[in-house]
C-alpha cells in the first residue's frame, strides 16, 4: 500500500536524546544534564512572565521591537539586524532551510551541537564532520573540508559539549579562509561564560562581513530554556532572509516579556557568573583529584573524561556509562555523550554548591567501589 514519504534526508535524523529529567525512586533530583544555569531563572523574569499571563489571548509583537532594541542598546548592536527566533534552534534551522538544500554540504565540527547535522538533514543537505584536535576546533582541517558544495559552517564558540573555545585569531582564520559565498555560522550560546581577554563571540566578524551570522539564547546563563528565546545577530540581507522564513508570530509574548526582563537583571547575570567560575575551578579541582580528566572549560558545564586503555579501549566508556548509572541512582542526572561520539566522557552542569559537592562525594563513591 501506498504510504506519504517524508523528503530525502529526514529519516537520516538520529531524533536528539536530551538530557535526562527524571529518576525513578529518588527523592531529590539534582539536575546537571542540560545547562540550564545553576539558580533558576530572574525573579524578575519571573514577574515579568506572570504579569503577562492575563493578556495571552493577544498576539505576540511578531516584530519583537522591544527585545530588540534592549538588546541592541546591551551590546552595541543594530537592532534592525537582530532576529528573535523560538530558542536558537529555530534559526539554526531556519538558516539551513534558507541557505542550504539537497546536494549541499553542511560543515561542523566533529564534536560539535548536535542540533547541526539534524538540521541539516531536515532540508537534505549532507552534514560533514571536521575532525578536531584534542577535544578543540582546528580550523585548519573544517578549511580542509570546504568543498565547492559546502553552504553553511557551524561553530559553536564556546563548544558544548566539550568546552573549549577558540580565540578571535582563530575565528578571523577561520573566516578569512572561507569563500564569500559560504555562511558562516558562530553560536554563542555561552558568550556570558567566557572570561578570557582573547575571546570574542562573533559580533565584530558579523560587523565586518557579509556571511557571518552570530546565534545567542537566553537558555543558558538566563536561565529560560522552558520559554524557548534566542536570537541572531545577521548581516541586513540575512536577517530580511530570516525575516521572511520565519513564522510572523515564532516568539511568545510572555518569553518576550520575560527575556527583557532577564536581560536587564544585570545583578543576577553578575552573580551568576561569579558563582560559575568559582564552581567550575573547584569541580575541575576535584574531578582531577579523583583521576578522572576535567577537561578545560570556559562553559557552565564541564566534560569529564573516564580513563580506557590501549588493550581495552571501551573500558572508558563502560565506566563513564556505570558512573552516570550510579550517580542517577543517588538522584544525580549528568549527561551521556555517545550520541557525541565521546562515550568515555560524561557532561556536568555546574549547579549550585550543595549539588557540586554532592557530584564530588557520589563520584568519589564510585570510584572508591571495586569494579
Ligand atoms: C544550549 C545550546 C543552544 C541553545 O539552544 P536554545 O534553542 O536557544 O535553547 C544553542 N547552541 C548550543 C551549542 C547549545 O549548547
Amino acid at each position: 500500500m501506498a504510504a506519504p514519504a517524508p523528503r530525502p534526508g529526514i529519516l537520516d535524523i538520529a531524533p536528539y536524546i536530551g538530557g535526562e529529567s527524571s529518576a525513578p525512586g529518588v527523592n531529590r533530583l539534582i539536575r546537571l544534564a542540560s545547562n540550564e544555569g545553576a539558580h533558576g531563572p530572574s525573579p524578575h523574569a519571573v514577574a515579568a512572565y506572570t504579569r503577562d499571563a492575563e493578556a495571552i489571548h493577544r498576539y505576540p509583537d511578531g516584530g519583537a521591537t522591544r527585545l530588540r532594541t534592549a538588546l541592541g542598546r546591551k551590546w552595541g548592536l543594530d537592532a534592525q539586524r537582530i532576529v528573535v527566533g523560538c530558542g536558537s534552534d529555530e534559526l539554526i534551522g531556519l538558516l539551513c532551510r534558507a541557505y542550504a538544500g539537497p546536494g549541499d554540504e553542511v560543515l561542523h565540527s566533529a564534536h560539535g551541537f548536535l542540533m547541526y547535522p539534524i538540521a541539516a538533514h531536515t532540508v537534505g543537505a549532507t552534514p560533514m564532520a571536521a575532525p578536531e584536535h584534542d577535544l578543540t576546533t582546528d580550523v585548519d582541517a573544517i578549511l580542509a573540508q570546504v568543498t565547492d558544495r559546502t553552504r553553511i559552517v557551524f561553530l559553536a564558540n564556546p563548544n558544548n559539549p566539550t568546552g573549549s573555545y577558540l580565540p578571535a585569531a582563530e575565528m578571523a582564520r577561520l573566516h578569512a579562509g572561507l569563500p564569500g559565498d559560504v555562511l558562516l555560522v558562530i553560536d554563542a550560546a555561552y558568550a556570558e561564560y567566557v572570561d578570557r581577554p582573547d575571546y570574542e563571540p562573533g559580533i565584530a566578524l558579523v560587523e565586518a562581513h557579509d556571511n557571518v551570522v552570530m546565534t545567542r539564547t537566553f537558555s543558558k546563563i538566563y536561565a529560560l530554556g522552558g520559554l524557548r528565546l534566542g536570537w541572531a545577530y545577521c548581516p541586513a540581507a540575512i536577517a530580511d532572509v530570516l525575516n521572511r522564513v520565519r513564522g510572523p508570530f515564532n516568539v511568545g509574548a510572555p518569553a518576550l516579556a520575560a527575556g527583557l526582563a532577564a536581560l536587564e537583571d544585570h545583578d543576577f547575570v553578575a552573580m551568576s557568573q561569579r558563582h560559575n567560575d568559582t564552581w567550575r575551578a573547584w569541580f575541575s579541582a576535584q574531578v582531577t583529584a579523583l583521576g578522572l580528566r576535567a577537561y578545560p572549560s570556559v562553559t557552565n558545564f564541564v566534560l569529564i573524561g573516564f580513563p580506557g586503555s590501549g588493550d581495552a579501549p571501551d573500558r572508558g566508556a563502560r565506566a563513564a556509562e556505570a558512573a552516570r548509572q550510579f550517580l542517577k541512582r543517588h538522584g544525580i542526572l549528568v549527561r551521556q555523550m555517545g550520541a557525541y561520539g565521546l562515550a568515555d566522557c560524561l557532561r556536568v552542569t555546574i549547579g549550585r554548591e550543595d549539588e557540586m559537592r554532592a557530584v564530588v562525594e557520589v563520584l568519589g563513591r564510585f570510584l572508591a567501589e571495586p569494579s
